[in-house]
């Protein structure tokens, strides 16, 4: 085991302060679900580690006024359960409650979610067969691209890497337009949670767009009556307890049948949560029936690179676009 410092600072300043004294090798943890795994893998190989638990407050959920507001260490289970966010926005309830188990979202923390890293075999397996991945290694080369590429991504891929964004939530909150609150040593910015993720091109170890030492404070979804005509639809290997093949979060506006704004991305099948802002300009103004879902559902995919086990994942993520499409209409006649 590699050895590594351990802090529990109780304010976000001093947490800050810790992860900037540590220097290189720090990392935040929270739910620790994710980064534990990662370090008994030995994937990631921390050597301090700044547990932002000990923050009190920093677990608030505040729905009163005219944006949602989840304190960066709620639970995916306090969030999903929140009456405000179970009964006016399916789409951020069943993006937590179809991820992961109860005793993880129990556990892990709405901002821990959004850092987590990719599920791709050849990231997570550097034993004994090593594996070349240029997300784990820079340089070293991308094993899925003429190996087992059946879960990996078809739209945002590069030469470099093909690994899925592994995360739910981001895709509803990205279909919402939800920002993320960041405190770092410059200070307290915000930042769309959609400009979180970056392309892997040819630097795939370089995911977030987060400057050094920053941290998740908050997230933050505006209110709209759209919240209300949404889902979170997800087709995976097995009902529970499994990783998106395909999801899609919908969001509707309608003036009865038709449609007067969609909010739609995607997830399971890109390497960053994917807003098809094609499929949403295809819908505005038309009405929504079955054939104009599945149209929209293939604008979602439009550019997809399938590789040598994945080309399904195209007609799965239309057709998985067109089926959450159908859902939130209903709803919107509820
Ligand atoms: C078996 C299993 C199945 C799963 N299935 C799903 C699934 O279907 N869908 C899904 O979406 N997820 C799934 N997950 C992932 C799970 O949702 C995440 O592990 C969890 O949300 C991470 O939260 P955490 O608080 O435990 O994060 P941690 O493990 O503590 O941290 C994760 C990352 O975020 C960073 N971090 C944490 N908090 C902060 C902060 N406030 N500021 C800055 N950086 C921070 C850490 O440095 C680390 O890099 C699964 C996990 C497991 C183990």
């Amino acid at each position: 085991m590699q050895p590594f410092t351990y802090v529990r600072p109780e304010t976000t300043a001093d947490a800050v302060r810790a992860f900037a004294d540590a220097g290189d090798g720090a990392r935040y943890i929270a739910g620790g679900t994710t980064l534990y795994d990662l370090m008994k893998l030995r994937v990631e190989r921390p050597r301090h580690l700044i547990d932002v638990t000990a923050i009190a407050g920093l677990d608030a959920i505040d729905t009163s006024g005219d944006v949602l507001r989840f304190g960066a260490l709620a639970a995916m289970s306090d969030v999903a359960a929140d009456p405000v966010v179970a009964g006016d926005y399916p789409v951020l309830a069943e993006a937590l409650l179809k991820a992961a188990s109860q005793n993880l979202r129990n556990m892990a923390t709405i901002g821990g979610n959004l850092l987590q890293r990719t599920r791709c075999l050849y990231f997570r397996d550097p034993g004994a067969a090593n594996f070349p991945c240029n997300k784990r290694e820079p340089g070293s080369g991308c094993a899925a691209i003429d190996g087992l590429d059946r879960g990996q991504a078809v739209l945002g891929v590069s030469d470099a890497c093909t690994a899925v964004s592994p995360g739910d939530w981001p895709v509803a909150l990205t279909a919402m337009d939800a920002e993320v609150e960041l405190l770092g040593p410059g200070g307290t910015r915000t930042l769309a949670v959609a400009d979180l993720y970056r392309l892997p091109g040819s630097t795939p170890h370089d995911e977030f767009a987060l400057e050094p030492g920053e941290m998740v404070t908050a997230v933050m979804v505006p209110k709209t009556p759209a919240g209300a005509a949404s889902t979170y639809h997800k087709i995976r290997d097995r009902e529970s307890y499994a990783f998106a093949l395909a999801s899609a979060a919908v969001a509707l506006e309608m003036d009865g049948e038709r449609v007067t704004r969609a909010r739609i991305a995607l997830g399971g099948v890109a390497t960053r949560p994917w807003r098809a802002t094609g499929a949403e300009a295809a819908l505005a103004g038309a009405d929504l029936t079955p054939e104009t879902a599945l149209a929209a559902g293939h604008a979602a995919l439009e550019g997809a690179t399938p590789g040598r086990h994945n080309a399904f994942k195209i007609e799965l993520g239309a057709r998985t676009v067109a089926d959450a499409l159908l859902i939130a209409a209903e709803r919107s006649r509820a």
